[in-house]
This record gives C-alpha cells, sequence and structure tokens, in this order.
C-alpha cells in the first residue's frame, strides 16, 4: 500500500550561493550537502592543537597536505617522464640548471624515482601560490598529464583532515 498523501514536495531549499560550480569535474556533490563552517573536519590531534583549519576549497591547499599515499601516487606517475609533454622541472618553473642537474644526477641510479618527490617538495614550499590548483594547471596545459590531474581529483574526493592532510574516516562516506 503506498500512502499517497498528497502534499506535493516543495523546494524549499534556499539556493542562495550554490551556484559556485567552477570545478572542471562538474559532479554533484555528494558530500557536503550542508555548509557547516563550524564542524571541523580535523582529526583529533589537529582539533586538540587548535590546527589552522585548510580551506574547503582543495586547490587552494598546499602541496605538502596532499595526504600520503596519493601523493606517493601522483609522485609515482610524474616520474614516468616519458609520458609528459614537458619536463616537470621545466614545467613548474624556477628550477636553475644547476638545480636540474644535480637533482638528475641524484636519481638518476633509480632511473629518475624520486625526481618528482623531490622537485614537486621543493616547489610547493617556495611560495604560497605554488598550491595545487596551480600544479593541476600545470599538469593540464603544460604538461598534458590528464591521468595524474585524476589522481588529484581522486584525493579531493578523500575525506582528509583539514589540518594536517591525513585520511579520515567518514562512517557517512561509502569509499
Ligand atoms: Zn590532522
Amino acid at each position: 500500500m503506498v500512502e499517497d498523501s498528497s502534499n506535493f514536495r516543495r523546494p524549499n531549499e534556499t539556493s542562495s550561493e550554490a551556484s559556485s560550480s567552477d570545478n572542471i569535474g562538474s559532479q554533484k556533490p555528494t558530500q557536503e550537502s550542508k555548509k557547516s563552517s563550524k564542524e571541523s573536519p580535523m582529526c583529533s590531534s589537529c582539533a586538540s592543537k587548535g590546527e589552522t583549519q585548510l580551506s574547503s576549497d582543495r586547490d587552494k591547499w598546499p602541496i605538502g597536505k596532499i595526504e600520503n599515499s596519493c601523493f606517493r601516487q601522483i609522485c609515482k606517475l610524474l616520474d614516468l617522464a616519458d609520458r609528459s609533454k614537458e619536463p616537470l622541472t621545466g614545467a613548474l618553473g624556477g628550477f636553475d640548471q644547476i638545480t636540474v642537474a644535480y637533482i638528475e644526477k641524484k636519481y638518476e641510479d633509480k632511473g629518475g624515482m624520486g625526481t618528482a618527490k623531490k622537485v614537486l617538495g621543493k616547489w610547493g614550499s617556495r611560495n604560497k601560490e605554488n598550491n595545487v590548483g596551480a600544479l593541476k594547471k600545470i599538469l593540464e596545459d603544460t604538461m598534458q598529464r590528464v591521468d595524474v590531474v585524476e589522481e588529484i581529483e581522486k584525493w579531493e574526493n578523500l575525506f582528509v583532515c583539514h589540518g594536517c592532510g591525513i585520511k579520515l574516516n567518514k562512517p557517512q562516506c561509502s569509499q
């Protein structure tokens, strides 16, 4: 028996700020249905330390706050330098020839593995503008590494601490 109480549902949701869809992958934001600035998505350690909460926009996050296993995967892919249209150091910019030569030599024995971690670490800690969003742009436009961008997007959907960046368990979110 379907009980049909004839009260049609009115869309009474206030769609005040729901129009900020500047993301490329235009998937519906299933999580974060209501904006809750009070509810801190931080691990207990960061919460107790009163750690500064990072933006909900992951593009603004520093490279160093990308969750470890995701970052490892990103670096692993980037170390497959043959796939890149431009070499990482050149694409990111700001690396002088001596530094580039030094890094190349250092990871030569390992077939270049480890290069991306080093380079991204240096680049990301240089200034605030060198964040995830900037990296994504370079990966897309200059290096044409969609595979790496996809990895970053996976991380963007991962529930992580907005203080330190470690992976958190979210009971509602079924990964
Ligand atoms: Zn934390």
